[in-house]
């Protein structure tokens, strides 16, 4: 069953190969989506979006500069008609401990995980309002619950909590007009990023301290992102929804 049948969707920061926007992307056009991929870079986010197939569109957006989101969702929304999903999901971290956190660390962090979910939102939140539908979908994190993961740093946990309080405060505000704001704080993610920074034995330590044993991937997130974001969850706002192997437990 196709759930996102006739839906256009945009995912940011969705041009990374084997991360969760890409991952998410590629599940909504199974189930029926046109997709739209934005990134920094504009090769990276059209080669993404052919992969996807030839309606799919793939365009340069740094979330962090409000005018380039509400440039990008207007010429999106031009060109379909409608944007019905809009997926928060570029972010950035930097393992640092909290006395080495610098003042541009910081911005950085809270810039690209937060200010530029605001932003993104911003920009499609009128059209959604208008249209009283829309459905927006935030990536946060376990750090944002834990207070800490193996990558983030407090910086990265403040700003992960930052978006989870932006998710409620979005979604009471925008509930009367039918749109509905959700977040998913994933666990530990096997991704390129993790691949890379972890030894073998390291990642053997980290997935026995997990419930389910294992490390989650980038499919278990796009799984919930496709529930978060289908008529499936119908009644579904203002929610923080775990897909961390029972981390938390
Ligand atoms: P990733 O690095 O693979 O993908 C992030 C993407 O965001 C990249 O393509 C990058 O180019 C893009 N990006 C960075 N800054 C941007 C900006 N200013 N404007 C537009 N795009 C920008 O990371 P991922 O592991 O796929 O993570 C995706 C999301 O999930 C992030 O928000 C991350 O914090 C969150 N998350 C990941 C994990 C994990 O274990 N991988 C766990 C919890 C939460």
């Amino acid at each position: 069953m196709a759930l996102l049948e006739g839906k256009f969707a945009v995912i940011t920061g969705a041009a990374s190969k084997r991360g969760l926007g890409k991952a998410t992307a590629r599940l909504f056009a199974a189930h029926g989506a046109t997709v739209a991929i934005l990134d920094l870079d504009e090769a990276a986010a059209k080669a993404a979006a052919a992969d996807l197939g030839p309606q799919h569109v793939g365009m340069a957006c740094n979330v962090t500069d409000l005018e380039a989101a509400r440039t990008v969702m207007a010429a999106l929304i031009a060109k379909w008609g409608q944007i019905d999903i809009l997926v928060n999901n570029a972010g950035i971290t930097q393992p640092l401990k909290i006395m080495d956190i610098a003042p541009e660390n910081y911005d950085a962090v809270l810039d690209v995980n937060l200010r530029g979910t605001l932003y993104c939102s911003q920009a499609v939140i009128p059209h959604m309002r208008e249209r009283q539908q829309g459905k927006i979908v935030n990536m946060s994190s376990v750090s944002a619950q834990r207070g800490g993961g193996i990558f983030g740093g407090p910086h990265y946990s403040a700003a992960k909590a930052g978006v989870l309080g932006l998710t409620k405060a979005m979604a009471r505000e925008l509930a009367p007009v039918n749109v509905r704001v959700n977040a998913i704080c994933p666990g530990f993610i096997a991704t390129d990023i993790t691949a890379g920074m972890l030894t073998p034995e390291k990642l053997v330590e980290i997935e026995a301290g997990i419930p389910m044993a294992r490390a989650g991937t980038a499919d278990d997130v796009a799984g919930c992102a496709l529930f978060l974001a289908s008529d499936l969850s119908s009644y579904v706002t203002g929610s923080e929804v775990d897909v961390n192997g029972g981390s938390l437990i």
